[in-house]
């Protein structure tokens, strides 16, 4: 299986060089030259395997250049009981007849990123192995708290790799900035900047353009690479969990093998809905995508009238995951939906950097209306569902989960549709705590309260035990304690590296 670029399919590489590379030389994205067809009798032969099997069994179907035994290396150092709670590794969690949440975050940061992140590391120095490349990967993230934690835990020791994190000072939560600065492992560092995340952002850009810092870097045996959710790596495992969340309905005779269901997604980068549309395209039954977004909702209008447009305001809201307005897996799902049009892309893509807007032709339109849905919903709204859903149903979603609840609910009603459909839940509740005991109470509630007081008010309230991995954050001392102006971070860098 080769690797095409979106903006250029005469560009072919393999599967380890498109995961090395992150990005295509010319902006576009990789992606897989043809899609893997499955049967249903294989799909139904899941139902009795392992989540690693089930993994092996989609991953080694687009990671042709991997040996078997690299492969089941990468799957079984990334999804271990220990590190995910549950055998299951993402279980599915049935409230009606038709309604089924596949909870994607039992992973060490309670949040759906370790679903890929876990397995990138290992893939990546694989790939390096495969390439002939013998330099320790570096890897440099900005973050606005949950990838930062996310790739710090993924890559928290892994061979022949380092991770630096830069988080903004006073940009991420209490328990977001507990959870890296308490960081273990023996590869790993974290700094704060004195800014906003933007400053964050723009200083690890400025490394990663730097052409003389990378020979300097180069000389010394370093390669710097982005944990970026653009990266191949990241997106082929999240492929795996709607292939498992199928096979689990099978095994518990939810479904006959065969049957569509619809899934429902909480989106921001589109990362995680174009994986489920990756995996009908290989023979998963789904009928149905549906789309969900908060007060950001440039995908719901794109979805519903083809017309991408991010001049609009920005909201911050309590999904913050999904506060997004540049949607970057779109461009994967644009080339593919124009029969591998890279000249679409290419004139589509430019549009949206010039002129932030852009208007896919009818044809192309007249897809998307038959296989998506879309809707948004406000942050009254989004804390209203949490309440509803844990009242009823005894379920207790995050902010993001009840997004996707919310747009489902309200399709269910406009619709009449009764498929049998799986929700994507993408976090703890606990990670989200304070606006999830808002929901359940009120503002007055939470008053004055620090992260574990607030943990511990909903450990009680919902019957669920607070995450091991946030509980224990109280008795961990911190080990990061440097703050960086945002013109010091290269010395950061340096620092850390031991280079000058
Ligand atoms: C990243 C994230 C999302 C959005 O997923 P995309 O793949 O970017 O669409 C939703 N919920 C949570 C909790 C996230 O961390």
């Amino acid at each position: 299986m080769q690797y095409h670029s979106t903006r250029d399919n005469s560009i072919s590489v393999s599967s380890a060089q498109a995961i090395k590379q992150g990005l295509s030389t010319e902006g576009g994205l990789f992606v897989p030259e043809s899609f893997p067809e499955v049967s249903l009798d294989e799909i139904g032969s899941l139902a009795a395997k392992s989540y690693q099997d089930r993994a092996d069994f989609v991953l080694k179907r687009f990671l042709t250049d991997f040996s078997n035994e690299d492969l089941r290396n990468c799957i079984s150092a990334a999804y271990t009981k220990e590190k995910f709670g549950t055998e299951a590794i993402a279980p599915v969690y049935k409230i009606n007849d038709s309604t089924y949440f596949l909870e994607l975050w039992h992973g060490p940061t309670c949040a759906f990123k370790d679903m890929a992140l876990q397995i990138l590391p290992h893939f990546l120095t694989t790939s390096m192995r495969m390439t002939n490349e013998n330099e320790e990967i570096i890897i440099l993230v900005a973050t606005s708290g949950d990838t930062g934690k996310a790739a710090l835990e993924g890559f928290r020791d892994v061979n022949g790799t380092r991770i630096i994190v830069f988080y903004p000072d006073n940009g991420v939560s209490e328990i977001q900035k507990l959870q890296m600065v308490t960081q273990r492992g023996d590869n790993v560092s974290v700094a704060a900047v004195k800014g906003n995340f933007d400053d964050a952002q723009n200083g690890v850009k400025k490394i990663f353009t730097d052409n003389d810092y990378k020979k300097l870097l180069d000389r010394n045996g370093f390669k710097l690479s982005s944990a970026n959710s653009i990266n191949w790596g990241r997106l082929v495992p999240q492929i795996v969990y709607y292939f498992s969340a199928y096979a689990d309905l099978l095994a518990a005779k939810e479904i006959e093998l065969g049957d569509e269901i619809n899934v429902v997604v909480p989106t921001g980068n589109f990362g995680n809905i174009l994986a489920s549309y990756y995996a009908k395209k290989m023979g998963l039954p789904i009928k149905k995508f549906i789309c969900a977004s908060n007060e950001n909702n440039v995908l719901t209008d794109f979805i519903k009238t083809g017309v991408y447009d991010k001049n609009r305001r920005f909201h911050t809201t309590i999904s913050p995951s999904m506060d997004i307005l540049i949607s970057s897996n779109l461009e994967r799902f644009i080339y593919d939906i124009s029969g591998c049009n890279d000249e679409i892309v290419t004139d589509l893509m430019t549009k949206l950097a010039s002129d932030g807007i852009y208007t896919v032709p009818d044809d192309i339109k007249a897809k998307i209306e038959e296989l998506f849905d879309a809707g948004c919903c406000d942050d009254k709204e989004t804390m209203a569902t949490i309440k509803k859903t844990f009242n009823a149903d005894g379920y207790l979603m995050d902010t993001h989960t009840a997004v996707a609840k919310c747009v489902y609910d309200k399709y269910v009603e406009r619709t009449g549709d009764m498929t049998k459909t799986v929700i994507a839940s993408t976090a703890s509740p606990f990670k989200f705590n304070q606006s999830v005991l808002i929901a359940l109470e009120d503002y007055n509630a939470v008053a004055g309260k620090n992260e574990f007081e607030l943990l511990a008010m909903l450990e009680e309230k919902s019957g669920m035990r607070v995450p091991v991995s946030l509980a224990e954050l109280k008795e961990r001392t911190p080990i990061f304690d440097t703050v960086v102006e945002k013109e010091q971070m290269k010395n950061t860098v340096s620092d850390f590296l031991k280079v000058e």
